[in-house]
């Protein structure tokens, strides 16, 4: 399949690094917790967190599985694959690779809150797509058209996620 570049890999390493500039001086010195989601989002939170690392030490990053897709559609439902929900009382900041239905992170916020954290978002991609969701990402890198994208952690059907750049797949 031919894939269309959309976001070259300097343009996300210079994003990133802005992005780390900005929740570094949201959590300033208080320690906080990456709250990564899997699989996507793998390459974006390593490179944030080493973007982050420039700045302070104070926080860890912890992993969690969750699925909603399959192919290109999203199915509606998420599939908690292993989240343990013993987050409580903590700052936390969820990192995603993209915010397209919305309905991920909000579900994910709605849990963690419950336990008393204070949660803050960060998605590397906005899609830009009508949503019916009371949630939107407090930190993000690019708002991109309502395309279905790969690369950079991104699959289509568990491919392409090694690519440097976010390609997306022509009609
Ligand atoms: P949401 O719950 O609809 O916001 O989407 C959540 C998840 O769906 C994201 O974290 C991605 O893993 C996946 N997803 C949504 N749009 C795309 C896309 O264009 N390409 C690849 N994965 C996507
Ligand atoms: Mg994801």
């Amino acid at each position: 399949m031919k894939i269309k570049k959309l976001i070259e890999d300097k343009s996300i390493s210079v994003k990133i690094r802005e992005m780390a500039a900005e929740i570094n001086s949201y959590f300033k010195d208080s320690c906080f917790t990456l709250l990564s989601i899997l699989n996507g989002s793998f390459i974006f939170t390593s490179d944030l967190a080493r973007e982050l690392s420039k700045y302070t030490l104070n926080f860890d990053i912890k992993f969690i599985r969750l699925k909603s897709y399959a192919g290109k559609k999203s199915t509606g439902k998420i599939d908690w694959i292993d989240f343990e929900n013993n987050l409580k009382n903590k700052n936390i900041l969820v990192v995603d690779d993209i915010f397209d239905s919305g309905l991920t992170l909000q579900e994910l916020y709605g849990k963690l809150k419950k336990n008393g954290n204070n949660v803050k978002t960060a998605v590397l991609l906005i899609k830009e797509t009508e949503r019916s969701v009371n949630i939107e990402p407090d930190f993000y890198g690019f708002k991109i058209p309502d395309k279905f994208v790969v690369g950079y952690g991104l699959d289509y059907n568990e491919q392409y996620r090694g690519l440097p750049y976010i390609g997306y797949i022509p009609e």
